[in-house]
């Protein structure tokens, strides 16, 4: 579902230049979470960043669901983007609206009519667990309820990818484990597809089909999460 292709992202040139990623290549299987985890600077965040183009690499291909994304038109990149869902490490909820009005926020943007955006956010918040909560605003939520709303946002337009950045490190442990076990839930669901990036390794054995080792902007392993347990 996702191919990245001898992926290489050089950040300033010269003596400033700073090599984020070397030549990494990856195959994310469709219906599968695919875990990428490495230290602090090793390159995850570009990584993931360059699979929706918020980065774009100074080499290689990205092909997601079959669609080369380096070489399309602005134009047919928004309409790409639509594919591929992405959360984050601090949520990124706009204050000024309501859980519902997140929700709704893409499928605006997306020219959706308000009768059919309102049973599509309905939809969402119970599927996250947030029927409830649909006129409070994100400052009236826990972490782990923003997330949840973050995660609904991002499966508005029905993607085939959803693209996690670090989207646990800022909640406790217990949040943690039911915000893994919801995306675990939607995997199974929806078979959506997941790539996350994670500096902690309690993440990739919770939910992870397979993971990849990234240090120094090169992958240094790939393989099942199963086997890479059993011979680590
Ligand atoms: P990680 O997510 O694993 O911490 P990053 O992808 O954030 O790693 O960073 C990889 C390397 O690229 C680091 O050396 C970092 O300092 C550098 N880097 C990241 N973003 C930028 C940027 N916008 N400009 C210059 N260097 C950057
Ligand atoms: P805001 O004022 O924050 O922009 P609103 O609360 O007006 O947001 O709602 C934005 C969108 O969410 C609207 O399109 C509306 O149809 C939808 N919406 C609002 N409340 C609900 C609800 N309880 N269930 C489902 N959809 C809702």
């Amino acid at each position: 579902m996702i191919q990245l292709k001898g992926l290489s992202k050089v950040y300033g040139d010269g003596s400033d230049a700073v090599y984020a990623l070397r030549e990494v290549s990856l195959d994310v299987p469709q219906g599968k979470i695919v875990g990428v985890i490495g230290a602090s600077g090793a390159g995850k965040s570009t990584l993931i960043r360059c699979v929706n183009l918020l980065e774009r690499p100074t080499t290689g291909q990205v092909i997601v669901d079959s669609q080369d994304l380096t070489a399309l038109s602005a134009n047919e990149l928004t309409q790409a983007r639509r594919q591929i869902g992405m959360i984050f490490q601090h949520f990124n909820l706009l204050s000024s609206r309501t859980v519902a009005g997140n929700v709704a926020l893409p499928l605006e943007l997306a020219g959706w009519d308000k009768a059919r955006i309102g049973a599509r956010v309905k939809e969402l918040l119970s599927l996250v667990g947030l029927e409830q909560r649909a006129h409070a605003y994100p400052a009236e939520l826990s972490g782990g309820q923003k997330q949840r709303v973050a995660i609904a946002r991002a499966l508005a337009p029905s993607p085939k990818v959803l693209l996690c950045d670090e989207a646990t490190s800022a909640l406790d442990p217990q949040t943690t484990h039911s915000i893994l076990a919801l995306l675990k839930e939607i995997n199974a669901k929806l078979g959506l597809t997941i790539l996350l990036i994670t500096h902690e390794m309690d993440v990739v054995k919770r939910i992870c089909d397979e993971v990849a080792i990234i240090s120094d902007g090169r992958l240094i392993e790939h393989g099942e999460v199963a086997w890479f347990f059993s011979h680590a």
